[in-house]
């Protein structure tokens, strides 16, 4: 249920003749380092670009990374922590074409916003949309394009309204209010990608999204088809249907049954936590899960540890401060039926150059070992800058 209407998402071209790819744009918790960037992560669809979270310096990242600016199209976001927000103002300027206003907002020749184009969207819990206002409020910042910021609002905030003082800025779209509907917010829908989000335990409100892809045409053998169709002298047209995985009745009586569509791909991609079974019902079976492994024990392979750390307690303080270890990643990746499962949000102390550094692989390997054990498969460690592809399952 919305508070405005909902916008009607546009067309899509379908995806499947493409990977689905996963850019890390940083892998750092709260504290960044020489290695490791403030969190972020790109999905590319085709050609569009969406963001999940946009931690500081996250508009650098893509200018180091080989995903297009100009691309991007949508941010969600999974909670209001800093390290997870504080890139969102400068990426809107990069993105929409802003610039410096004048205090009393009169005579600046680069107010020619163009209010027609479709909005920059942003999805986030409550306080994204006054933190976004009141930023580019006092900033004076002029965006060349309009944006809009839709809030998933808890069962427990209101459920109306911009719980802000500020008034709408010229260049802000009017956003909606998604509530949830048993637990689940169904954030965005178009023919070919679905977005659902859903409450996860940490120390503010916070979400895990799901991206699902649409069902997708299995590939079809034209070796089966075409003796019929040519027999009966059938339009080739008929193909196209057979491809669509329907049934094609021929001028003989004889019966054609294209092959059923695929499965689409499916994302699960979470923010901080120390718990996300609540996201549980929708997140099972995807190809890849995200997860967060900010604390991890590894004694005698990171030097600093502290002598009467164990396990247990390293786990206990990860989860007082809403974060998880490997272990408990790797655990909740089976027990979503995960395909795959990459690690993120790591404390400062576990450095992101394992591509080039020994010492470095040494402990990611062992961190990846750790969630490994648990998941009962290997697991990646993102570091910055990362790609993984998601194609499609073999055919079982
Ligand atoms: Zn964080
Ligand atoms: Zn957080």
């Amino acid at each position: 249920m919305s508070e405005s209407p909902e916008h009607k998402a546009p067309e899509r071209s379908p995806i499947h003749s493409s990977p689905i790819t996963v850019t890390f744009l940083g892998t750092a918790s709260a504290m960044p380092s020489s290695t490791r960037n403030h969190s972020s992560l790109a999905v590319r669809l085709g050609s569009d670009v969406w963001l999940f979270d946009c931690g500081e310096g996250t508009q650098h990242r893509v200018q180091k990374s080989g995903v297009k600016m100009g691309k991007i199209e949508k941010v969600f976001i999974t909670h209001t922590h800093g390290d997870h927000i504080f890139g969102l103002i400068p990426l809107m300027a990069g993105c929409l074409n802003g610039g410096g206003g004048t205090a009393d907002d009169v005579e600046d020749p680069r107010k020619k916003i163009n209010l027609d184009e479709p909005p920059f969207e942003i999805y986030g819990p409550l306080g994204t949309r006054a933190y976004v206002r009141s930023a580019l409020t006092y900033t004076h910042t002029l965006l060349g394009r309009p944006y809009v910021v839709h809030e998933l609002r808890f069962p427990s905030e209101p459920r109306w309204g911009d719980c802000t003082s500020l008034p709408r800025l010229r260049y802000e779209s009017r956003g909606r209010n998604i509530t949830q509907v048993d637990g689940v917010w169904d954030v965005y829908k178009d023919n070919v990608i679905s977005v659902c989000a859903a409450p996860i335990f940490h120390s503010v409100p916070c979400v895990g999204y799901t991206l699902t892809e649409a069902q997708v045409p299995s590939k079809i053998d034209p070796q089966k088809y075409i003796p019929h169709i040519k027999r009966t002298k059938t339009p080739l047209s008929a193909m196209s249907l057979l491809q669509a995985g329907e049934s094609v009745t021929l001028s003989d009586g004889t019966v054609l049954q294209g092959p059923s569509p695929r499965k689409g791909r499916k994302l699960v991609i979470l923010g901080d936590t120390y718990d996300p079974s609540p996201i549980i019902p929708i997140a099972q079976d995807p190809d890849l899960l995200i997860h967060e492994a900010t604390n991890a024990h590894l004694p005698g392979t990171v030097l600093n540890t502290r002598e009467d750390d164990t396990y247990e307690s390293v786990q206990r303080t990860a989860m007082e401060r809403g974060h998880s270890t490997p272990q408990m990643a790797g655990a909740f990746a089976k027990r979503i039926g995960a395909l795959s499962l990459a690690l993120n949000h790591f404390s400062a102390r576990y450095p992101g150059d394992d591509d080039v550094d020994e010492e470095a692989k040494t402990v990611m390997d062992a961190i990846g070992n750790l969630a490994a054990n648990e998941f009962g498969k290997p697991v990646t460690c993102a570091r910055d800058l990362m790609t993984i592809d998601i194609g499609f399952r073999a055919i079982e």
